[in-house]
């Protein structure tokens, strides 16, 4: 434990299961509108070698949990984004570049390696007196009428009005609270690492779309790194992780058709098998869903996150609400109206991402036709460029008040 009050043995307020991005940021929320808090988690991974990329309403919700200005000076602004459509196919897309400045943004947002986003939220969970951090996992879950029990190997017991549910895709916290989940797998799979190269990138991110899916390189601090998230099949994601550095150097230069000269890839690879996962429900019995335990998909497009930071701004938002409404925080009313306020968004950008990610794999002819004119008018009509890239970045009717210009509300 790292933090002397309030004692672990008292009722919480909020109680949250998991110290990844998403259980580290509803934590820091939580705390921050002045609710008593747990966090139970193991510590957060530190052999992640992934980056985030934050954009639009994310900044805002950063903004107002007082970590922006930390976060934009570890990462990389992204300033472009860049589609060339690399499958060689017969019907091929025009290549699509979105400059933030058309819709008068000097950048999308940041692109930040996950290991330090997290110690940023982690230093803020510190310096926080209204939490309590216990680093086990919860073993044992008591969804009982007027609060959740949470239970430790070591046998700590935490009890909380609402229990916030950031174990990942294989929460327990879903299960005690009897959710469903609808699930399918992808024939492909992420492999991730970061590389230096000659040529700078400008702050431009570049999506090459292959026949396997996306090859990405997305800014990093520097100038002349990037981080890389390439999409193929298992075997062939296998295959690159298992190359000696030169020889995946070239490989990689020559996939990215040497646009950034010679590359050098750095230490530490990771390849992550890509599968969706949709939770039938956002919230019963006093536990809510945010993250990956509410939904799961391959990382196109960089919405993982995004999404998530939603998910916690408009939790924090449904509970300033019950208080202020002298409802009962975690209760069913509660719960009822996170799951409205989320259920649009998070439907839409799970199917979206997988019709994207079929759409790119699919060899029928009508379906190559479809995404080219859909990229085509993209590329070429104004307006929709705009449209395109403002909901890309937040879904202007649905997003929290929060990442509206909002203040953070205060419980
Ligand atoms: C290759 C790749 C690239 C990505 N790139 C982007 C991007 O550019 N932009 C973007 O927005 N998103 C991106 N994403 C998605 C993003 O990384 C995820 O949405 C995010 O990491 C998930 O965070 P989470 O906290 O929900 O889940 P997790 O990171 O899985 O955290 C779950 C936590 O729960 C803990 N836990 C598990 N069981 C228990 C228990 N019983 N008790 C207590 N704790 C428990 C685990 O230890 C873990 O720390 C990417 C994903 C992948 C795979």
């Amino acid at each position: 434990m790292t933090s002397p009050a309030p004692a672990a043995d008292r009722l919480f307020d909020v109680a949250v299961v998991g110290a990844g991005p998403a259980g580290l940021a509803a934590a820091a929320l939580f705390a921050e509108m002045g609710l008593v808090t747990a966090l139970l988690a193991p510590p957060t991974r530190p052999d992640d070698v992934r980056t985030t990329a934050l954009l639009g309403g994310s900044v805002d919700f950063l903004e107002t949990l007082g970590v922006w200005e930390k976060i934009a000076a570890a990462g990389a602004d992204l300033a472009t984004m860049r589609l060339v459509d690399a499958t060689d196919r017969l019907i091929r897309a025009p290549e699509a570049t979105f400059h933030a400045s058309e819709i008068d943004r000097p950048s999308f947002g940041v692109n930040i390696v996950n290991r330090d986003l997290t110690a940023i939220l982690d230093a803020k969970i510190a310096g926080n007196t209204r939490i309590v951090r216990i680093e086990e996992p919860v073993e044992t879950v008591r969804p009982l009428v007027d609060r959740v029990e949470l239970v430790t190997p070591s046998g700590v017991t935490v009890s909380a009005r609402l229990a916030v549910a950031a174990d990942g895709k294989h929460s327990r916290l879903r299960e005690a609270a009897g959710i469903g989940t609808k699930t399918w797998a992808h024939p492909q799979s992420a492999l991730v690492l970061n590389l230096s190269h000659e040529v700078p990138h400008r702050d431009v991110s570049t999506e090459f779309h292959t026949r396997t899916g996306p090859f990405v390189l997305v800014p990093l601090p520097g100038g002349n790194r990037s981080s890389v998230v390439l999409i193929e099949t298992p075997d062939e994601a296998e295959r690159l992780k298992a190359m000696p550095d030169a020889e995946l150097s070239r490989e990689l230069e020559r996939r990215a058709r040497s646009a950034y000269g010679k590359m050098a890839v750095e230490p530490g690879r990771q390849v992550w098998p890509l599968a969706s996962l949709i939770a039938e429900r956002y919230g019963a019995r006093r536990i809510a869903l945010i993250g990956e335990t509410a939904h799961t998909f391959p990382p196109i497009g960089a919405q993982g996150l995004n999404l998530t930071l939603r998910d916690v701004a408009s939790l924090g938002e449904c509970a300033a609400k019950a208080l202020a409404e002298g409802d009962d925080l975690g209760g069913d009313a509660m719960l009822g109206r996170y799951e409205r306020a989320r259920r649009f968004d998070v439907e839409t950008r799970t199917r979206g991402v997988d019709v994207a990610n079929r759409a790119l794999m699919s060899d029928l002819l009508p379906v190559q036709a479809a995404r080219a004119l859909g990229f085509f008018l993209a590329a070429r009509v104004g307006p929709l460029r705009r449209l395109v890239m403002r909901e890309g970045l937040t879904p202007s009717l649905i997003a929290p008040a929060m990442m509206r210009g909002g203040a953070l509300p205060k419980a």
